[in-house]
């Protein structure tokens, strides 16, 4: 046999699938089980990392293929280690993996109706899904995307079209255009405007409030001012929620701001939309409902594999503004808004079968999968922050609303910033390097803070408890050692 055929032989295929999938089931066991003779991560510095794919690249192995998986297993995050408390990504339910699985083998283009018919029609009931559960109304609709910040910038060139025309897109400038967000929305807002040629001026950022939530009082100065700069002010961006410290921004407050002034109103929920999805926390995207567009990603708090975005119109006309251009091979009848040719609105040409991940949650657990599971990752963040606040010692950034938390050990002593922020980095690498648990950092005004998301369904109060230990063995440890107050 030569190569290209051995490469798609069906009986190695089905012995590799079989096995893999062996190895992924008995992970799957051994951080529910046995999460303490597992690490969160196993940590290695970028050049042992380099040398240790370079020696393995170059081993011999005769084809074991298998120790290429177990490899990549062993030296990637264990996101579904209940002590994988770091950055916000799900744990994929095996089922959505699968899907994902089934996706890449199929292969389908999706850029036209043919080349994806199954998940174009499918994308299309997910997001009406979406639309429906954020109340959006029947007009609502849209597409997936590859991820929150292309979400992100589709949504606001749709909203540069909607509000300044679409001669825009012919004849280029808006450089006088702006939009108002939060400081603490995510960066990939900020780049998204700087994309659109408005620089620097074009993204005004309002201050917070002490919970990192955008300052709406302030609204009004800041929109009148970038008028009497020459600025056409035409979105205000709400963060659902921000990424560092987990606000939720007031929605209905901008909402109406919005309307008074004929804004586009745009709700990054990125990570915090799919609180929506809980009958306990859905409180915390009221007004999202009157938004004219959200973006939310699946992939951070709804089970699925990365990357797999949603992004929602609220009227879904709208959407066929956004690339008003002509690619005449891909379809005959540019003006028709047809739902099922996608490259007529996304970004991109060529995409995965995102919407196979959801469907196949969808179809095999509803609604009420995702409700279990945003309810309890929430619940864990709120008890979280109720044990922090009952040990000495420790500070919250923020009360927290989700599953999100900012905290840090500040001994008695009193101590610079400088200080401070040295012993919390100091702890931050030390818990990454013994990899047991797997957190953050973040800076919030010069502070720095450790920052966790808990995403993982198995995390209980135990584990909760072992870190804040871990955390206050550390920073006492390094106390002693290296400060000299
Ligand atoms: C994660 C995040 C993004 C970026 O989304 P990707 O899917 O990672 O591209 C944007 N905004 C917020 C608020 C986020 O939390």
């Amino acid at each position: 046999m030569n190569t290209l055929h051995q490469a798609y032989d069906p009986e190695t295929f089905r012995q590799q699938g079989h096995e893999l999938v062996n190895l992924l089931a008995d992970y799957l066991q051994q951080v529910q089980q046995n999460k303490s003779s597992i690490p969160a991560i196993k940590w290695k510095t970028p050049s042992q990392s380099l040398n240790f794919w370079r020696t393995h690249l170059e081993k011999d192995d005769n084809m074991d293929w298998i120790a290429i998986f177990k490899a990549f297993l062993e030296n990637s995050v264990h996101v579904h280690h209940p002590q994988y408390m770091g950055h916000q990504i799900s744990p994929p339910v095996p089922i959505a993996a699968l899907a994902g699985f089934l996706g890449d083998f199929l292969n389908n283009g999706m850029g036209v109706y043919e080349m994806g018919m199954a998940s174009t029609t499918v994308e299309k009931m997910v997001v009406d899904m979406v639309a429906k559960q954020m109340k959006m109304g029947q007009e609502a609709g849209g597409i997936l995307t590859s991820g929150g910040t292309l979400g992100n910038l589709t949504a606001l060139l749709c909203a540069r079209s909607v509000k300044v025309g679409e001669n825009i897109w012919k004849e280029g400038g808006g450089n006088k255009l702006a939009l108002m967000v939060s400081e603490q929305a995510h960066y990939c807002v900020d780049r998204a405007v700087r994309i659109m040629g408005w620089g620097e001026g074009g993204i005004i950022k309002i201050p917070c409030n002490e919970q990192f939530q955008i300052r709406t009082d302030l609204l009004p100065e800041y929109f009148e001012s970038a008028q009497k700069e020459g600025r056409q002010v035409i979105a205000v961006v709400g963060s659902a929620c921000s990424t560092s410290t987990g606000a939720f921004d007031d929605l209905e407050a901008i909402a109406s701001f919005c309307q008074k002034n004929n804004l586009w109103f745009h709700v990054d929920g990125a990570h915090g939309a799919a609180t929506a999805f809980s009958r306990k926390y859905n409180f915390l995207v009221k007004g999202i409902d009157q938004a004219d567009s959200l973006v939310m990603d699946f992939h951070k708090m709804l089970l699925t594999p990365s990357i797999t975005t949603a992004l929602v119109f609220r009227r879904k006309k709208d959407s066929f503004k956004t690339f008003a251009q002509r690619a005449q091979y891909l379809w005959s009848q540019e003006e028709n808004q047809e739902w099922f040719n996608l490259a007529k609105r996304t970004f991109e040409c060529t995409k995965l079968m995102l919407s196979l991940k959801v469907y196949a949650i969808l179809k095999t657990y509803g609604l009420e999968l995702w409700e279990e599971f945003v309810t309890k990752v929430l619940d864990i963040g709120i008890t979280f922050g109720e044990l922090i606040r009952q040990k000495p010692n420790f500070e919250l950034a923020t009360n927290p609303e989700c599953n999100i938390v900012c905290f840090r050990y500040v001994p008695e002593i009193e101590s610079s910033l400088e200080k401070l922020n040295a012993l919390n980095d100091h702890i931050r690498q030390s818990l990454l390097e013994d990899g047991a648990f797997y957190i953050v950092k973040t800076n919030l005004n010069g502070k720095l803070w450790l920052r966790c998301t808990f995403t993982s369904p198995f995390s209980e109060q135990e584990d909760l408890i072992e870190l804040l230990n871990r955390v206050e063995l550390l920073g006492k440890e390094y106390f002693e050692r290296v400060l000299e107050y």
